[in-house]
């Protein structure tokens, strides 16, 4: 079992913002903004590759899209907010279970790319 698989199992506490039979999504514990929730699939992929190679990987993604959309509606930042898959430690990936940071409540102006 992975971090994120015993919070989705409510075996580790975190403050839900949202939650549907294929994501969990909870505040970030070191929040980089007002506005700082991690989207995470209650089905375990160690990656967005691991996402994108798995039969039911179109479903979650799907899912995971709506649920992106939807954090961001219920936080009330829907008109400005970013994204971020960190994919391989190298990518800065902590937490071996694909996850997706949706930020914003702040000036989100500093660009990578
Ligand atoms: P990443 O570095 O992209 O793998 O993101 C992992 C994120 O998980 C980091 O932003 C951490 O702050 C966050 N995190 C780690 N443990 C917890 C936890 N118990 N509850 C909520 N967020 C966590
Ligand atoms: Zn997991």
């Amino acid at each position: 079992m992975c971090l994120f698989c015993d919070i989705v199992a409510g075996k580790i506490p975190s403050t839900k913002v949202y939650e549907n039979d294929y994501v969990l999504c909870f505040k970030d514990i070191n929040p980089v903004a007002p506005i700082h929730v991690l989207v995470v699939p209650k089905k375990h992929f160690d990656d967005m590759n691991g996402l994108a190679a798995d039969p039911e990987g179109a479903l979650y993604s799907a899912e995971i899209t709506k649920a992106i959309a939807e954090v961001a509606k219920i936080s009330g930042v829907s008109e400005a907010y970013r994204t971020i898959n960190n994919c391989g430690e190298d990518a800065g990936q902590t937490v071996k279970h694909v996850h997706f940071h949706v930020i914003g409540g702040t000036s989100l102006t500093e660009k990578l790319i």
